[in-house]
């Protein structure tokens, strides 16, 4: 919350530092490591095997990444998967969070970025939250200037990947 209200009043500044994302995302991944073991969640991390070294601000992107992790494993039942990948394309890098969890219906998709923006239907009412994750990983994307890409299918799983320039 204290987060999400300094991002609103303008005062988050970027400290940005040039970082190996590999082990970098490798440090996010395993912080769910043993949720995934008790849930039998199939988790996964996809990465190329070289060093991968871009300019970012480390604190910032660890909790845009923690999310949506957080929101991968509550929106996807015991016994699914979850999926984390990164890779590098010329001039930009791309973080990629997926699950095969409950998905998100096709009209509200354009929301769910919108602070306090919970869906109805899906496992919101099941678990807690307050609607502020996604708001909090946009405002961290922006700052990067990177773009936030969304694709899901209710029943199917989810997508979202944070794509921004090197
Ligand atoms: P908070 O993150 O503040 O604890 P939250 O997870 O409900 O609460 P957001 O992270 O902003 O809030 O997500 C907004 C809504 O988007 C969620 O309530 C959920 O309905 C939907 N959502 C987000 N990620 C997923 C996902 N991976 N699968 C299915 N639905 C999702
Ligand atoms: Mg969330």
């Amino acid at each position: 919350l204290l987060d999400f209200r300094k991002q609103e009043q303008g005062f988050m500044k970027l400290k940005v530092e040039c970082v190996d994302i590999v082990p970098f995302l490798e440090d996010v991944y395993r912080s769910f490591w043993e949720l995934a073991r008790k849930r039998n969640i199939v988790y996964t991390f996809e990465h190329p095997n070289e060093k991968m070294e871009v300019w970012f601000d480390p604190v910032q992107m660890q909790k845009a990444v923690f999310n949506l992790l957080s929101n991968a494993f509550k929106y996807t039942s015991d016994g699914k998967s979850v999926k984390v990948s990164v890779r590098k394309q010329q001039q930009i890098m791309e973080i990629t969070v997926s699950d095969t969890g409950c998905g998100i219906p096709q009209d509200d998709l354009s929301r769910i970025f919108e602070r306090f923006y919970r869906v109805d239907k899906s496992r919101s009412k099941q678990t807690g939250g307050t609607g502020l994750g996604l708001a909090i990983v946009k405002h961290i994307a922006v700052m990067h200037k990177a773009e936030l890409k969304i694709e899901s299918e209710l029943g199917k799983g989810t997508e979202i990947k944070i794509v921004f320039p090197v």
